[in-house]
């Protein structure tokens, strides 16, 4: 038996609205260093000479100390405060709902404004923990532009992409919800790691393809690794894409995080149905893009993920096929048994075929985690939302819950 419990209940729902970021006055989350001296300069509020030493104080406050409110800066002047209070915010995203699985799993749903997308999105960000780690896992789109046949967000329309601000956001969010800013406090009974960081990984892996929105990404992971800042460890990012041959090698030499591929399939004929970008950029441009990504080796290898079909792709001789192709590249293999959504024609492999699919691989060298699906409760409670993007997020979460079962990124 599984436990949940919504934490939007009632007051706790008003308390977190009464944070939501108020949407006419410009964000400083999400700017560069440069960016930021510069718009504090343009309001007037801050003479240029200043401009790079109140860039580094507000950095500070921003994303070392996790400060969501301008009162918080206690080195800036009260005058100061309520000129940059006027002019912008730090405050976090509207949350619309937190729902806390019975072994610590937590689900956000965030809403951010239409940014000309016509009305407010939603998305999801996902928070795992296990022993000796904590995973976010976070989207960079709204929807996805690519269809690839297993995916229920391939189903949907792009409604647009995240910005840097949102995507950092849903980062700076589950880290004030779990306490995991210097000087707070973790809430009672929260399961998170029992030492270090509470958000000690993150994944690129939830809603929308992350190379179609590159340069928000980038920006993102970059404040993100910002050792002045959030200082999350490259080594400990995880960037999951299906496929954009072209921006793999700028993910590694400008981004320089962990890479994962969704592959799913060893020959071109499959993933072509299955993964449908890959009519673009075939396996053989896919993989040579994989052998020549920066810093590839043994110490960081590259995820490989690879959904669990029924019948389709969960032969002995699939296993030998995905051995033959990885081979010299320095790789972990995920194996992620499918999650189906109403109306899919796929069925996940059984658990005896996923076994000796992982026997095979495990002999061949490759560790090839297959976990215990986390969250179940809270993702099944997903089953009462009402509107068709809710329904979209819901099937969407299946898909996260199959790849978050797999561990990402460096323990
Ligand atoms: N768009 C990016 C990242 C987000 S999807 C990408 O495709 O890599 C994250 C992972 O979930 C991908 O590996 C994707 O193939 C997988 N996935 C999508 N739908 C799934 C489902 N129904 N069951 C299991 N895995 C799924
Ligand atoms: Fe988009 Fe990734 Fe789903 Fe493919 S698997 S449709 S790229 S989100």
């Amino acid at each position: 038996m599984t436990l949940s419990f919504d934490l939007t209940a009632e007051g706790a729902r008003d308390a977190l609205r009464a944070r939501a970021t108020p949407a006419e006055k410009p964000s400083l989350i999400g700017l560069t260093r440069a960016e930021l001296g510069a718009a504090l300069v343009a309001s007037g509020i801050v003479p240029e000479r200043q401009a790079k030493m109140r860039a580094q104080q507000l950095w500070h406050w921003m994303y070392v100390r996790g400060v969501s409110d301008f009162a918080g800066m206690f080195n800036i002047s009260k005058d100061l405060r309520a000129e940059l209070d006027k002019h912008f915010t730090v405050a976090r995203p509207e949350i619309v709902e937190e729902q806390i699985s019975s072994d610590g799993t937590r689900k956000w749903l965030f809403r951010f404004p239409p940014r000309g997308a016509g009305r407010p999105v939603e998305i999801e960000t996902v928070y795992i923990p296990e022993e000796g780690r904590g995973t976010l896992c976070i989207s960079s789109q709204v929807g996805c532009t690519l269809t690839c046949s297993f995916c229920h967000t391939g189903t949907q329309k792009l409604v647009r992409n995240l910005t840097a601000e949102e995507i950092l956001a849903q980062l700076l969010t589950a880290r004030d919800r779990l306490g995991d800013f210097p000087d707070r406090d973790t809430p009672d009974g929260a399961i998170v790691p029992a030492e270090g960081r509470k958000v000690s990984n993150v994944v690129m892996m939830g809603m929308g393809e992350p190379l179609y929105n590159f340069e928000a990404v980038k920006k993102a992971l970059l404040i993100a690794s910002d050792g002045d800042g959030l200082s999350l460890s490259k080594r400990r990012i995880t960037l999951s894409t299906s496929g954009v041959v072209p921006e793999i090698f700028r993910t590694g030499e400008e981004i320089g995080v962990m890479l994962a591929i969704s592959l799913h399939a060893t020959n071109d004929d499959l993933r072509d149905l299955l993964v449908p970008i890959n009519k673009k950029y075939p396996l053989k441009e896919l993989i040579a893009a994989c052998r020549a990504y920066p810093g590839l080796s043994n110490a960081r290898r590259i995820t490989f993920e690879y959904v669990m079909l029924k019948d389709v792709n969960d032969s002995i001789e699939d296993a030998k096929g995905l051995i033959k192709l990885l081979k010299g590249i320095p790789a972990k293999i995920n194996l992620i048994p499918f999650n189906p959504w109403p109306g899919t024609n796929y069925q996940c492999s059984d658990w005896e075929t996923i076994e000796k699919f992982a026997d095979y691989i495990n002999n061949a060298g490759y560790a090839s985690p297959i976990r215990t699906p986390r969250g179940r409760d809270i993702l099944a409670a997903c089953g009462q939302l009402k509107s068709d993007s809710e329904r979209m997020r819901k099937v969407d979460r299946l898909a996260l819950e199959a790849m978050m079962i797999a561990g990402h990124g460096e323990a």
